[in-house]
């Protein structure tokens, strides 16, 4: 009884996420829509900016579709062994340039080989997802330590930054599906980040100063050596 409850529930959350996911996507679809009217019209220099606009909200209804069926169906997905400073580098390579770009820097200190189960594409959305919030909040001298190292038989990454920070309310709304602070939010981003790290036997915990900065701690089990390599989880 227990168990069909949850799950009547669960799909509950997930057809009321569909309905305001596609109510979501309608808006920047509807705009794109009509700069690519005004182009077809248009044959003058303004026509840069439009498709730069067009592309961008293009961009955006792609990205809610991504956070959105990742949080529908995470489970879906083969996992295997993951050598974390292996997928730290791969990480380093997509976001060090991304806070380069908005007058930051990000710094990753990744030095023994550890090994977690998982599914790398996840976890790097779901660090992806850390990231720019990270930069997003950066003020000026913006800095994001990422750090990994064994503790015990865990392996815990530390995501810190310098940026404006959370006071308890906020921190107490992350995760909340559409709770967002900013024009250009999805509020999807974090809800995604704990999904991942939940379906990956992870825990994750946030600690925020206004004005101060976000330190986010994430704990995974680490590998055991007997371990297969690679494993299917059941739907
Ligand atoms: P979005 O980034 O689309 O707003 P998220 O779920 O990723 O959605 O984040 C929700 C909100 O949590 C953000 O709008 C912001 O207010 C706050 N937040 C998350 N991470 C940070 C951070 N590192 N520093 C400051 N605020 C943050
Ligand atoms: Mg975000």
């Amino acid at each position: 009884f227990n168990l069909s409850l949850e799950r009547t529930e669960k799909l509950k959350i997930i057809s009321d996420l569909a309905a305001s996911v596609a109510h979501e996507v309608r808006n920047p679809l509807q705009v794109t829509r009509g700069f690519l009217q005004l182009l077809s019209k248009k044959d003058d220099q303004q026509s840069q900016g439009y498709i730069t606009i067009a592309v961008n909200e293009l961009d955006r209804a792609a990205e809610i579709i991504t956070d959105f069926l990742t949080f529908a169906k995470p489970e879906l997905e083969a996992i295997s062994r993951l050598d974390i400073r292996e997928l730290l580098e791969q990480l380093d390579l997509i976001m060090g340039p991304h806070a380069s770009m908005h007058g930051g820097r990000l710094v990753i200190v990744s030095e023994e080989k550890m090994e977690i189960m998982g599914s790398a594409s996840k976890l790097k959305q779901a660090l992806i997802n850390l990231i720019k919030n990270s930069v997003e909040a950066f003020r000026e001298e913006g800095l994001i330590e990422l750090s990994a190292r064994a503790e015990g038989r865990e392996v815990v990454l530390r995501i810190k930054d310098n940026g404006e920070g959370m006071d308890s309310e906020q921190l107490s709304k992350l995760g909340v599906p559409y709770f967002s602070t900013k024009s250009k939010g999805t509020g999807l981003g974090t809800m995604v980040t704990m999904r991942i790290i939940e379906v990956m036997n992870g825990s994750i915990i946030f600690q925020s100063q206004k004005g101060k900065g976000t330190e986010v701690t994430i704990r995974f089990p680490l590998v055991d050596q007997l371990a297969p390599s690679t494993v299917k989880l059941p739907h």
